[in-house]
């Protein structure tokens, strides 16, 4: 995380690579409620965002918890690529 770049920003609309980046907290309860319902807004209009989302929780529940090391860098990388294109489709 660094310092001088928050990701939590307090306007318009929450990029799909911000709903990666707080998917955990998020999961974990740890989001401040703006965020909340700044990500929540995210998800009614985002496809891909609901089933990053979706996926996660079924990690989380089959880990038994959720940290940022349960979740494989490629498998962020790769949906994050396929909201893209996505998005672009
Ligand atoms: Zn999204």
């Amino acid at each position: 995380m660094i310092a001088d770049e928050p990701i939590h920003t307090d306007y318009g609309d929450m990029a799909c690579t911000e709903v990666v980046e707080i998917a955990t907290d998020y999961l974990e309860g740890a989001l401040p409620a703006g965020d909340v319902r700044r990500l929540e807004r995210h998800l009614e209009t985002c496809e891909g965002c609901s089933e990053y989302l979706a996926q996660m929780r079924a990690i989380a529940g089959s880990l038994g918890g959720l940290s940022e090391d349960s979740i494989p860098a490629e498998m962020r990388d790769g949906l994050v690529a396929a909201f893209r294109a996505f998005r672009q489709g």
